[in-house]
Order: structure tokens, then C-alpha cells, then sequence
């Protein structure tokens, strides 16, 4: 990303430039369109709002000129004559341009001004409509704005200006006559004159009235209340934008289709430590029960170069992890080797990995520590074992399979190396209610780059023995210990926990 000289040319398309008004959708990035996508991927230039969700920008060229020309309440503002003039000079210039804005571009977007000053000067443009907030937010609040026989009809309404104002451009007795739900964008301020105005007007002061703060984000906040006390409590709850005020019998609805915030996870902060290639199975899972999740990668998987090992001389393969898995059968390139050979396989992920490479495990202990799988062999007569692991793996599983008789080999196959944290993940893991470990490796390096320190402030999720073994080493007791060591038992005990605080 940059942000240069406006003048610059770089990546201009053929067929000149083009402005397309793109809605981000109002904050949850699972709501940006799919054209959407695409057009960010594509753009020369994107010029964007405050209220876009910040992963939007995340699939930007790395080439793409990025600026923020958004406003803010009484914050800094972006003159929109300014956004004007950088319409047209950038498409001018021949340039692809993404007009990102929150929500959807022609509701309170002032997407039809700039439409329109780019109608006069004859460029082209695009409009891509998008998932907007007055809709949405209620939906991630279990508040449908039309309900059969409850509301019929639904108005989009700004609660920007004061209503007591006697050259206020809404007609409030007429809106109060809406047979209807009306929806509220920028009315936090406004909220106790909205509620007056409304009430004057004849709606009974007991309606109901939901206010949605931050909208379909994992901080997403709901107060439901009525147009009498609405404004008192929304005061003492200290309500802030962005938030959308819905009135009308719908809102009390929420308190059956409340699906979002009723998730056992929702509210929670979860940090996970995890090499990034295998931390997005989990943290889908955690997003799923409604944590916020963070992704604090420490460690990465690099495979160490090794050749195909000659298995006829073993009667005993063990792999004590899905990376071990993935490598060692990369390395035979074909399942029918392992033919005639006790397979064991440490974890169901290990084994798992194992499967979806057409070998089916003969052993995969109960409990998914080395410890285990000795255990599980203590019958089966080993001469020759080798085991497919990590550089760094502990000394338990051969040392053992040694004492019961076998001559054992180690191929290492893979290291884990360090994966710098930059600040800001450095500062939300710290800030984070959880701190997950799946791995002694990934508390070393955890340690080792946000400090020791980092380790008193979240409550520490350890996935097993070894992993809270090594916790202790850097002074920090484990809050709970997944039993079993699997990423299912971390989440079993993580539910179990967040149920009971
Ligand atoms: N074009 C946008 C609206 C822009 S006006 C859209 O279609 O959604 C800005 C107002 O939108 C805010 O003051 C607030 O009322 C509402 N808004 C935007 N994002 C929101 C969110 N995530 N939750 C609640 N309200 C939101």
C-alpha cells in the first residue's frame, strides 16, 4: 500500500479509468459482497471510509494507493469537495477506483452526490449496493424490520438532525403516523428528541425500541427498551456510534431470535497461538461459538530436507503429529510402502492426517501423549521403530520404545520456527480473556516474543501435559488443561470455563 502522489500513474487499466461506489457491507467482513471482493482485488486506488470493516482493505494489490477520506462525529473530517476532486483526477488519470463505503452507498453513504459529480464530468461509474446497517445490525440482534401482521412497511430514517428544531426537514408527526418500523442511522445523540418527538406525535410511550451499537461486530451491543425510557437508558448505558435505533413491535422480538449474543462464546476474547496454517480450522470453530478470535501466530512449521527412508528394515512407523504425517507421506509419495508396518499415530488430527493420505492407523493411543502411545504398545512386540516427528520433539517416545526392546530411529522432518508478533497482535493477545496454547514449541515462543509477562494477563489454555509443562517453566501456572489433548478437548474446556465466569 502507499499513499503517493495522486499524479503517479501505475496499474492503469486499458479501457480508462472508471469510479466504482462499492458498500463494505456495515462491519462484520463476512457481509462484503463477492463483486465487492473482486473490485478491491482489482483497484488502482481505493478511497474509503471511517466505518468499513478493517479487514476490507486486507485484499487490496500490495500496489493499490490506499486513502482515507472518511468523517468522523467531531472528529477529523475529509471535505467531500476534497473526495470530489480525487474522484475525478484518479479516474481521469485512467485509474480503476473503489469508492469503499460502509454499508450500502446510497443509504446515508452520500453515494448519490458523488454519482452524480461524476454524471457531469462523464465518467463512468459503478454502483455495487451493499449489506446496509439499518437492516443488518438489527438482523444480528434477532430483529427482522418487517414481521407479517407486526410490521408491514419499513422507513430509513436519519436521527442526524435535532428534531427540536423547528427547521428540521423531517416531518415527525407524519413519520409518528408510520404504520410501521422506523429505523434510526446517526441518532445516538438525538435519541432522547427522537423519542419525545415520536411519543408527541401519538406512539404509545411503552413501543418497543431497540438500539444497536456496533452492529454485527464481535463487540456488538443491544439495548432494548421502550420509547418512555429509552433515552434515559440508553444515557446510563452510555451508548455511543456507530448505532442503529429501530422502534416498533418487532424489536421485541430479540428476546426470542437473539442468536448472536446468545452464543456461548459471545464477548469472549480468544488468543491463539498456533502456526498460522493450522490455526484457521480452530479459530472458524471459535468464531463459530461466537468468540472474537486473535490470531497471534508464534511459531511456523518449515520442513527439514530429508530422503525417502528405507521402512523394509521396521516393524513400527510413529507419527506424533498431522504436520509428521503430511511430510513422511509427501517423502514415500505412495500409501502401498507403509504396507505390512504397525502405523501409530499420536492425536486424532495425527491420524486423521493420515486417513485423508490413504493410510489407516493401527494404533491411535487414547491419550494423545507419547505417553499414550507407549502405553498402547506395551503388547505388541518392536524390534525396529522409527519415528516421523519434529527436529525438536521430546525424548519420551523413543526413550521408552528403546526400554521395551526395539532399536529406534528418529526422522526429523520438520522444525518449528519462530514467527515475529508485530505490536498490535502483541497487545490485543495480551488484552485477550484467553490465551490458547496447542503446543510446548508455541508457549516457548510466545514467550520468548511478547515476554514473560505477557503470560499473567489472560487466563491460560493449555492443550496438554507437555504444553503446561513448559508453561511452568516460564513461571505461569495453566488456568485449565484440555483433557483430552486435542484442539476438541482446548474447546470443550474453554465452553466449560467461559460457562462458569
Ligand atoms: N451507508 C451506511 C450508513 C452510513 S451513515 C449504511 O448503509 O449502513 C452512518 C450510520 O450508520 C451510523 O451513524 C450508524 O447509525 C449506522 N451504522 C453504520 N455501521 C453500523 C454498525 N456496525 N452498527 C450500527 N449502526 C451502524
Amino acid at each position: 500500500m502507499s499513499t503517493g502522489d495522486p499524479g503517479a500513474r501505475r496499474g492503469t487499466s486499458a479501457s480508462g479509468g472508471i469510479v466504482h461506489l462499492v458498500g463494505a457491507g456495515p462491519g462484520d467482513p463476512g457481509l462484503l459482497t463477492v463483486r465487492a471482493v473482486e473490485l478491491i482485488a482489482a483497484a488502482d486506488v481505493i478511497l474509503y471510509d471511517r466505518l468499513i470493516p478493517s479487514e476490507a482493505l486486507a485484499g487490496a494489490r500490495h500496489d493499490a494507493e490506499i486513502v482515507y477520506v472518511g468523517k468522523q462525529g467531531e472528529g477529523p473530517q475529509f471535505p467531500q469537495d476534497d473526495t470530489h476532486r480525487l474522484l475525478l483526477e484518479h479516474a481521469r488519470a485512467g485509474r480503476r477506483v473503489v469508492r469503499l463505503k460502509g454499508g450500502d452507498p446510497f443509504v446515508f453513504g452520500r453515494g448519490g452526490e458523488e454519482a452524480l459529480v461524476l454524471h457531469e464530468a462523464g465518467i463512468p461509474f459503478e454502483v455495487v449496493p451493499g449489506v446496509t446497517a439499518g437492516v443488518a445490525a438489527p438482523a444480528y440482534a434477532g430483529i427482522p424490520v418487517t414481521h407479517r401482521e407486526v410490521a408491514s412497511g419499513v422507513a430509513f430514517v436519519t436521527g442526524h438532525e435535532d428534531p427540536s428544531k423547528p427547521d428540521s426537514a423531517l416531518d415527525w408527526p407524519a413519520l409518528a403516523a408510520f404504520p410501521g418500523t422506523l429505523v434510526f442511522y446517526m441518532g445516538v445523540r438525538a435519541l432522547p428528541r427522537i423519542a419525545e418527538q415520536l411519543i408527541a406525535g401519538g406512539r404509545p410511550a411503552d413501543e418497543p425500541v431497540a438500539v444497536v451499537e456496533r452492529g454485527t461486530l464481535p463487540t456488538q451491543r443491544t439495548l432494548l427498551a421502550t420509547l418512555g425510557d429509552v433515552g434515559e437508558r440508553a444515557r446510563a448505558a452510555a451508548v455511543r456510534a456507530p448505532a442503529i435505533t429501530l422502534v416498533g413491535p418487532v424489536a421485541a422480538l430479540r428476546e426470542q431470535l437473539a442468536w448472536l449474543e446468545s452464543r456461548p462464546l459471545f464477548g469472549r476474547t480468544v488468543a491463539v497461538t498456533r502456526a498460522r496454517a493450522q490455526a484457521s480450522a480452530l479459530a472458524q470453530r471459535l468464531r463459530a461459538l461466537g468468540a472474537t478470535v486473535v490470531e497471534a501466530p508464534t511459531i511456523r512449521i518449515e520442513p527439514i530436507p530429508a530422503s525417502k527412508p528405507e521402512l523394509t528394515a521396521y516393524d513400527l512407523v510413529a507419527v506424533t503429529s498431522p504436520n509428521g504425517a503430511e511430510r513422511l507421506l509427501e517423502l514415500l509419495r505412495d500409501a502401498r510402502e507403509l504396507a505390512g508396518i504397525t502405523v501409530a499415530a499420536i492425536g486424532p488430527g495425527t491420524a486423521r492426517a493420515l486417513r485423508e493420505r490413504g493410510v489407516e492407523p493401527d494404533v491411535v493411543p487414547e491419550r494423545a501423549v507419547a505417553e499414550g502411545l507407549v502405553e498402547a504398545l506395551r503388547d505388541v512386540p518392536i524390534t525396529r521403530a522409527l519415528i516421523a516427528r519434529a527436529a525438536e520433539g521430546r525424548d519420551v517416545l523413543p526413550d521408552a520404545l528403546r526400554e521395551h526392546g526395539a532399536e529406534v530411529d528418529v526422522l526429523a522432518l520438520y522444525e518449528t520456527v519462530a514467527e515475529p508478533l508485530d505490536a498490535a497482535t502483541r497487545e490485543a493477545a495480551a488484552r485477550a480473556d484467553y490465551l490458547l496454547f496447542t503446543s510446548a514449541s508455541s508457549v516457548r515462543f510466545y514467550a520468548h516474543a511478547a515476554g514473560d509477562g505477557a503470560l499473567t494477563g489472560p487466563r491460560l489454555l493449555s492443550i496438554g501435559p507437555a504444553t503446561s509443562a513448559e508453561l511452568r517453566e516460564h513461571g505461569a501456572e495453566p488456568d485449565l488443561e484440555a483433557d483430552p489433548h486435542t484442539p476438541d478437548g482446548l474447546v470443550e474446556a474453554l465452553l466449560r470455563d467461559a460457562a462458569e465466569r
